[in-house]
């Protein structure tokens, strides 16, 4: 991969800049420099923009409606969001399901949701994890069961982000009891407006509502919403959370923010008569911190490359999903230090008070906690590792 950019690259880019120059409203620019991430509506009113543009789907291909970029091309699109304090696309429909669907979806599902992940239509769920299911995902124990032509679903899913503002799930459910436990799961798509189907709010560190637990209790849905083959879910769900990794990763492209909302606050913050900023034990801090993220910026940019080239990254998604996870608990945790007790009131930023939130980074270091958790915990990824780079 060549990280010079040519003048076609150059060119890219003046094009992008001037496009997210005009394109962002003040309210979201301020909402995002302070390290928050907009609330559903604004982020759909988001992904309809793009859609405008041409832009819904950058990692997709053109054939599905996608822009076909080139890696450069995407790094390029997303650290000039990340400069203009855009935020980033919401992924679940986007990185998840929508790939998947169009590797391995039937034509009617291709046409008829992926126009509507484009769109901003449709905003997708993730029903996976179960009470007794998460990091042993292969235990899970939501049945779904032929009765004609449909599936019939019953169980308990668990942490499912944004089950309470989205119009469609993919989950996976057992469709056969086999001896081995990844057989007989298949992923099948449910549409949220199901009768049968409740959600129970769960409240997190950050005193917000993001997760939810939902539970299925003969919940119909036509057969045609399998995806694929039955009994082979287990394999698209391992393809989706290798996505999953990525997608974490590519977000790492972003954390420039962090390190400029750290920077801004340690110099507007005064030990004695001297900014913060200027200490050096801060900063110090800070410049390890900075080139954390830019070493970390590097990692993604090869995972870009391998996945352009159609390489096996072996584990390198899990690698720079481990580093992004910590790096964005220390730059939270950094920014609360750099505000220092104030991070714990309300508080302006630019000037206008954002009601009913916690001041951030104090909300973003407690939400910041999860990184380490979903999408495979920490310890998962360092069994990955270990099994796939060192062979143990
Ligand atoms: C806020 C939030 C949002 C989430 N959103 C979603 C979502 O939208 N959809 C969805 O499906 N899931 C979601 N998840 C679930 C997430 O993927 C799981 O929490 C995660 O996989 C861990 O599973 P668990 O919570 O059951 O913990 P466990 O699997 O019970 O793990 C408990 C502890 O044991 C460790 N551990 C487990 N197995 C091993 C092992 N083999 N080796 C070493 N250590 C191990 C883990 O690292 C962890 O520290 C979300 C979780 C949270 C907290």
């Amino acid at each position: 991969m060549n990280l010079d950019f040519d003048a076609d690259d150059q060119a890219f880019r003046a094009e992008v800049r001037a496009f997210f120059a005009d394109a962002i409203p003040a309210a979201w620019s301020t909402r995002v420099r302070a390290g928050l991430r907009l609330d559903p509506e604004d982020l759909t009113a988001y992904q309809r923009m793009l859609a405008a543009r041409g832009w819904g789907a950058p990692t997709w291909p053109i054939e599905h409606g996608g822009t076909g970029w080139s890696p450069t091309q995407l790094y390029i699109f997303w650290s000039e969001a990340a400069r203009a304090d855009a935020p980033a696309q919401f992924h679940q429909g986007l990185e998840l399901i929508g790939p998947i669907l169009f590797t391995y979806g039937s034509a009617e599902q291709r046409a008829y949701y992926l126009p509507r992940i484009i769109s901003g239509e449709d905003w997708w769920c993730q029903g996976y994890s179960e009470p007794g299911a998460g990091s042993d995902l292969a235990a899970l124990r939501t049945r779904a069961d032929h009765d004609g032509d449909a599936y019939v679903l019953n169980g308990q899913k668990m942490w499912t982000s944004y089950a309470h503002v989205a119009t469609q799930m993919f989950v996976l459910a057992r469709t056969s009891t086999e001896a081995r436990r990844q057989q007989g799961i298949s992923l099948i798509l449910v549409d949220m407006a199901t009768p049968g189907l409740r959600i129970r709010p769960i409240a997190t560190l950050d005193e917000k509502h993001h997760t939810n637990e939902v539970f299925l209790d003969d919940v119909r849905v036509p057969a045609a919403n399998l995806v694929g083959e039955e009994g082979q879910g287990w394999n698209y769900g391992k393809v989706l959370l290798d996505r999953e990794r990525m997608v974490s990763a590519a977000t790492a492209i972003f954390l420039p923010q962090t390190v400029r909302g750290i920077r801004d606050a340690a110099r507007r913050r005064r030990i004695g008569s001297v900014p913060l900023a200027e200490t050096s034990g801060f900063a110090g801090k800070l410049a390890q911190f900075e080139i954390e993220v830019i070493a970390l910026q590097t990692m993604v940019l090869r995972l870009m490359g391998d996945a352009a080239a159609g390489a096996d990254s072996g584990p390198r998604g899990s690698m720079v999903k481990l580093r992004w996870s910590d790096l964005i608990q220390q730059g939270t945790t950094l920014w609360t230090e750099a505000i220092g007790p104030e991070a714990a009131h309300w508080q302006a930023i630019d000037g206008a008070p954002l009601a009913e939130d916690m001041p951030y980074p104090m909300q973003g270091a407690l939400h910041s906690r999860v990184t380490t958790i979903y999408g495979g915990s920490s310890e998962i990824q360092h069994d990955i590792i270990a099994r796939r780079a060192l062979g143990l």
